[in-house]
Formats: C-alpha cells, sequence, structure tokens
C-alpha cells in the first residue's frame, strides 16, 4: 500500500508526486485520462482530408508563462533538451472586426510536441521504485475515516487532490475541512475551444490575438507558429458566456466561432473543424495561499498560488507535497 493518493494526473497532481518522492513517501497517482495531463492537452488530427493528419493540436492552454525562479529552472530543463520552445513575446490584439496591432508581454513557452508533453516528462522523471500511476482510472469518491483515507479498496494515509475545486469536491462525500474549502472555492469559467485546418495558411502574420469586447471569441493562437511548424491551423477560444450557454451541446457553438474566426483572423473557411468543451477551464481568480492540508486531505492546483495558470498549478503542487511529506513525517 502506498503512502499517498494523488487524485489528479495533471501538473499539480505530478509536482505533488515529484515533491513526496522526494522525500521518500511511496504514491499512487490515479487519473481518468487516457493520457496525462490534464487541461494542458493536445488533440491529434485524423481524417481532416489534409496535409495536417497525424499532427497533434493544443486544445487545452495556449502556453506558459514563467515568473518564479523555480519554476524557471523547470522550463529552463525543457527548453535546453528541446521539449520546450519560447515561442513569442508578441500577441495581436483584436476585437470583433479584426485585428488591430500588437501588443508585447511576457515570454511565452510552448511545446513542440504539445502541452502535455512538459507533464508526461515530469511523469517520466518520478522514480519508479516510489511512484505508481494508474491511469485510466476514475476515481468517485475519497472516504475520510479514523484510519486514514479510502479510495476504492486502498487505505492511504493521505490524499492529495489536483485539479478544478468543483471536480474534486465532488469526491468528498462527508464534512470535512477540505469539502468546507472547496464550498467557497471560486467561480470556475467555462470555454470551448474550436480547431480550425486549412489547407494553407491565408491570415496575416501573427502569433496569436487577444479578442477583445466580442461575445463570441476571446483568444485565437496559430497552432503552425506555436508548435514550430508552421502547419496551417488556428485554435480560437470562446468567452466563457458562449461557453455557458452551448455546454449541453459544444458543436452548436461551432458556426458562430467559424464566423467570428473567420472575419477576425482567418479571411476564409477552414477545411475541417472540431470542437473541444471545457467546463472547467479556469477558476476566475486564484487563492493567494499556496495549497491546503487538513492532516488527511490536500488540495492544489491553479485555484491556489495567486494566479490561475499552469505556473501555479505546479507551484501548488509542489507545495502541496512538500506540506504533506512534512506533517506526515512529524
Ligand atoms: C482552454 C484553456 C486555456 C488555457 N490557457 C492557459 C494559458 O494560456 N496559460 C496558462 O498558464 N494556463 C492556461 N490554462 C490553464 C491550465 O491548463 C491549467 O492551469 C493547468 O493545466 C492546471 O493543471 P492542474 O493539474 O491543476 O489541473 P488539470 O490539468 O485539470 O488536472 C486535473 C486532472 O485530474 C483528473 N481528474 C479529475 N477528476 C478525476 C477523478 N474523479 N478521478 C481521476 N482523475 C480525475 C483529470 O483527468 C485531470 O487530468 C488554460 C486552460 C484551458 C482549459
Amino acid at each position: 500500500m502506498a503512502d499517498v493518493a494523488v487524485v489528479g494526473g495533471g501538473i499539480s497532481g505530478i509536482a505533488c508526486a515529484r515533491s513526496l518522492a522526494d522525500a521518500g513517501f511511496t504514491v499512487d497517482v490515479i487519473d481518468r485520462g487516457q493520457r496525462l495531463g490534464g487541461r494542458l492537452a493536445v488533440q491529434t488530427l485524423r481524417d481532416t482530408g489534409t496535409a495536417c493528419d497525424g499532427r497533434v493540436v493544443d486544445v487545452g492552454a495556449a502556453y506558459l508563462t514563467v515568473s518564479d525562479p523555480a519554476f524557471a529552472a523547470v522550463v529552463d530543463d525543457w527548453v535546453d533538451r528541446g521539449t520546450a520552445r519560447p515561442w513569442t513575446d508578441t500577441f495581436h490584439v483584436a476585437d470583433g472586426t479584426g485585428l488591430l496591432g500588437t501588443k508585447l508581454g511576457p515570454m511565452r513557452y510552448a511545446a513542440p510536441r504539445g502541452l502535455r508533453s512538459l507533464v508526461e516528462d515530469l511523469a517520466v522523471e518520478l522514480p519508479s521504485d516510489l511512484v505508481s500511476i494508474a491511469h485510466p482510472m476514475d476515481v468517485d469518491s475519497v472516504i475520510v475515516g479514523p484510519n486514514g483515507v479510502d479510495i476504492a479498496d486502498t487505505t492511504y494515509r493521505a490524499v492529495a487532490l489536483c485539479g478544478p475545486d468543483p471536480q474534486m469536491r465532488s469526491l468528498l462525500h462527508a464534512d470535512t475541512k477540505a469539502r468546507d474549502v472547496l464550498a467557497a472555492a471560486p467561480m470556475w469559467e467555462p470555454v470551448i475551444a474550436l480547431t480550425a485546418v486549412y489547407d494553407k495558411r491565408t491570415w496575416a502574420d501573427l502569433d496569436a490575438a487577444f479578442v477583445n469586447d466580442d461575445p463570441v471569441l476571446s483568444f485565437v493562437a496559430d497552432d503552425g507558429r506555436r508548435r514550430g511548424d508552421d502547419a496551417p491551423v488556428l485554435v480560437a477560444h470562446s468567452t466563457p458566456i458562449l461557453a455557458a450557454g452551448h455546454l449541453a451541446d459544444p458543436v452548436t457553438a461551432a458556426p458562430l466561432m467559424l464566423g467570428a474566426l473567420e472575419r477576425i483572423v482567418a479571411g476564409s473557411e477552414p477545411a475541417w473543424f472540431s470542437v473541444k468543451r471545457w467546463t472547467y477551464a479556469r477558476p476566475a481568480r486564484a487563492r493567494d495561499d499556496l495549497c491546503f492540508f487538513d492532516g488527511a486531505v490536500g488540495l492544489a492546483g491553479d485555484a491556489w498560488a495567486g494566479r490561475p495558470r499552469t505556473e501555479a498549478a505546479w507551484l501548488s503542487g509542489t507545495a502541496l507535497g512538500r506540506r504533506m511529506a512534512e506533517a506526515l513525517t512529524a
């Protein structure tokens, strides 16, 4: 039996497992996905009728930014090994009628094999004598008792719940401090991501565009530029309000999103498209604390550590693993 279960094989869960293993604890990471990575998600293109079949597209997070020195060291290592790449510090800004200009910001990092490959890289580095990873495996309840925490038929000393608050809250049935914390969670916003594949590039030279004041789109990325192969692929993110109205049947958002994409960036219709629904894409804000641990249940993810970003998820998971290791050692 492992000491700790980590529910969630996104970047926060894998970072948490890393900290626990560094302190000598045994860990079972459990994730319901076919692949690890959570919202650092990619889709492999198939049957598009274009030359892009077989190529992967980032359909979750659009990029990483870096401000913390510890996360910077992780990203620098990825860049040195070619796993991640500095993408751009210059995005366009647009409104509902088209592109307006450019805006300088922080360096945005992308990954040639898609952002999910970064989480898979962290997972491969975990010591196999201490950490086992089970997926796809759906956890449906976490029961906190006097002797530990039960998940399926296994009792652990503690559990780390690493992912969106609403998903993790649904696992805790009895009254616990962690459930109360999750009940007071920030609001989570939905997004529908539309992948559009073209026969050739027909749009202006850009990396990505923040779309302001448009009811349909909030962001458009040139996935070919992001990943460095110049494939004619755009990924558009809806506004949360548009997504909220189409969550039951996300493909019904496609005509509106395609119309806005053609008007604002693309200038033509794609040869193929698909949509991906994110019911819990990101929290509207993040708590300032790095994480939470009540002695049995720990919480981490991008709703912690100050800013709702991938970097925060890594910082939060890393901090939770350390806090649990300290508490379980004492
Ligand atoms: C459309 C979109 C755009 C984004 N853009 C950006 C961006 O540009 N920059 C940025 O920094 N961040 C962005 N983000 C946010 C970024 O993706 C997240 O901050 C980060 O991936 C969070 O990682 P996490 O490990 O906390 O959660 P997740 O990646 O959500 O991982 C949680 C994991 O838990 C698993 N899980 C959930 N329930 C269960 C269960 N019952 N049993 C087993 N497993 C379970 C899931 O399968 C998932 O793998 C974006 C996200 C989305 C969706």
